[in-house]
């Protein structure tokens, strides 16, 4: 389970995450959505701690993140072992990250190695399984720019499961794909989801989320204005920002 409670953070006078709070129960789907600056990237980059939060925490199976508790003070861990929790969570970003002097398969193993202390061997085996659910076992020796877009995301997937976390965040992982590479990357998270991985995915893709979703979530202006499931939010949303912003994208 990954519980946000109460999460705020500012940059400098601007509030960009408003006492957010939601709880996203294990193997379930939560998609997010909202108009550009909304707060949707902070709010998944809070959940790994790449932002440090000024209010609220986020714990994933009852483990703060970031933060270690002493009485009612939450104190910031170390680097190292911020890093250490911080394997419970997988991230894919919209433009694949992968290392670029790294061939498919040593993108894949570097964090089992250098985070887990896997053995080289034990890291390529697993690394190898994972390239082939994502569809690239034929790929494991090719380097970056000789994969498309959506051949890169799908090892930028593959290496986010490496660490075999607790839950996986998405931060529109299609949208700097070309449109006819949007589908491969899309049935690899539906069959992530089929297979009862915690997700959180911030997507512009509606059609993706009526259909893989268990809640969608509706942010504006750093706050969560609705939540619910995709049939009651896309069919009768409640909150007029939300119909507004569905006119648009639907
Ligand atoms: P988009 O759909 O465009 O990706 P978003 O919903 O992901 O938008 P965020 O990236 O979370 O929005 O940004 C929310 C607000 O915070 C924006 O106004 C943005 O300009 C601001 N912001 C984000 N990161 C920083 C930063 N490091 N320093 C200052 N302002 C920031
Ligand atoms: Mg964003």
């Amino acid at each position: 389970e990954v519980r946000i409670q109460g999460v705020s953070k500012s940059f400098g006078p601007l509030k960009v995450l408003d006492d957010v709070s939601l709880t996203v129960p294990p193997g379930s789907v939560t998609v997010i959505l909202g108009q550009s600056g909304s707060g949707k990237s902070t709010l998944l980059r809070s959940i790994n701690h790449l932002e440090r939060v000024d209010d609220g925490f986020v714990a994933i199976d009852g483990e703060l993140i970031g933060y270690r508790q002493d009485g009612d003070t939450l104190y910031e861990l170390k680097e190292k072992d911020i890093l250490k929790r911080r394997v419970d969570v997988g991230m894919v970003f919209q433009n694949f990250n992968l290392f670029p002097h790294l061939t498919a398969l040593e993108n894949v193993i570097e964090a089992p190695i250098v985070v887990r202390g896997a053995s080289r061997e034990e890291a390529a085996a697993r690394a190898r399984e994972l390239l082939a659910r994502v569809g690239l076992s034929e790929k494991a020796d090719v380097y970056p720019r000789q994969l498309s877009g959506g051949q890169q995301q799908r090892v930028a997937i593959a290496r986010a499961l490496a660490l075999r976390p607790k839950v996986l965040l998405f931060d529109e992982p299609t949208s700097a794909l070309d449109p006819e590479l949007v589908g491969e990357v899309l049935d690899v998270i539906k069959e992530l989801a089929r297979s009862g991985t915690t997700l959180i995915i911030v997507t512009h893709e509606i059609g993706f989320a009526r259909e893989v979703a268990d809640r969608v979530v509706f942010m504006e202006q750093g706050r969560i204005l609705e939540t619910g499931a995709p049939e009651a939010v896309f069919n009768a949303p409640e909150h007029p920002r939300t119909r507004e912003f569905l006119a648009k994208v639907l």
